[in-house]
């Protein structure tokens, strides 16, 4: 987008700029700490500055964007719900800063338990070689933030991601870059293992975040979520577990005897997902772990040696 607006604004106008928004944010109930986080990363302010509003005397303060095209986007945060992630375009998650736009679900905090998880079971398997080696799987990567989790918590391994969505592999495959893992982590497009049969049977692990709502939830999600993040990211089929069954069913035959299979679900669905992967006679040891919130959240499994 060529964007002709001057992007240098004087503290006091960014100073009465921040002013109105924070009247504005308190008047259609969205999170005033929302303005300071967006100022922290669209004028590279921070929190003292903020706080102390040194910055009012500023001569001149750069911006990543021209004031007007921030207020006009302040605007829509406030009236069409669109989330201040994606004016950013970027959101925090683990040790990173990750790029997003609304190609890509914005990385939640209860996903990053999924690395410590990953790191976990990986310590406690005795499997030789280690599955903190060789190869690990991120499907349905999005943003790439737990294909980036992965390649910074396994140095020795080689992480897949994958994603249906070639807009949002662009993404992912830019962080990966901007965050130096990018002769670490490879991307395909597909569904699912599809671009990933050439190495069945060697993965260490699974781990995904897969679409988990049920449609006929999805209209009941906060307007953030449901007016702005890609609906293939979230939308798991009439129970919600259409993904989940078809990653039990697939998994154990790209997974190295004793490699982990791990994801995200949603409230409610732990007791439905420990059974279906009970019933398929190939995983053993499965573990339900929650999140800080306490909501079990997390599904672990490891494939039996005879797979
Ligand atoms: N946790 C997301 C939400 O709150 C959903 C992510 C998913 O479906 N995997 O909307």
């Amino acid at each position: 987008m060529t964007n002709t607006q001057p992007k240098v604004v004087s503290g006091l106008q960014l100073w009465q700029w921040r002013h109105q928004a924070i009247q504005a944010a308190i008047a259609t109930d969205v999170p005033v700490a929302e303005v300071d986080w967006l100022l922290q990363e669209i004028a590279g302010l921070d929190r003292l500055a903020l706080r102390l509003e040194s910055y009012k005397n500023w001569p001149q303060i750069q911006l990543k964007l021209a004031l007007e095209d921030l207020e006009q986007l302040w605007q829509r945060r406030l009236h069409d719900r669109l989330p201040v992630q994606y004016i950013a375009g970027a959101s925090p998650w683990r040790n990173f800063k990750i790029a997003v736009s609304s190609a890509v679900l914005i990385p939640r905090p209860e996903t990053e338990c999924l690395i410590d998880l990953a790191v976990t079971a990986a310590n406690h398997s005795e499997a030789i070689p280690p599955l903190q080696q060789g190869n690990w799987a991120d499907l349905g990567t999005g943003s790439g933030a737990i294909a980036l989790g992965l390649a910074n918590a396994f140095p020795e391994s080689t992480i897949h991601a994958v994603d249906y969505s070639s807009e949002a592999l662009a993404i992912a495959a830019a962080n990966a870059q901007n965050l130096g893992f990018a002769d670490r982590i490879r991307f395909y497009q597909g569904s699912w293992w599809e671009p990933l049969s050439f190495l069945k049977g060697q993965f260490s692990g699974i781990v995904s975040n897969p679409p988990y709502i049920p449609t006929s939830t999805l209209p009941t999600l906060q307007p953030e979520v449901i007016l702005h993040e890609p609906h293939l990211a979230l939308d798991g089929g009439a129970d919600g577990l259409d993904c989940i069954r078809h990653l039990i069913e697939i998994s154990p035959s790209y997974l190295r005897p004793g490699g982990v299979w791990l994801i995200e679900m949603m409230a409610g669905q732990a007791d439905r997902v420990r059974e279906i992967l009970q019933n398929h006679d190939s995983y053993s040891n499965i573990e339900i772990h929650s999140d800080l919130a306490g909501i079990e959240r997390f599904a672990l499994a490891y494939v039996n040696a005879e797979c």
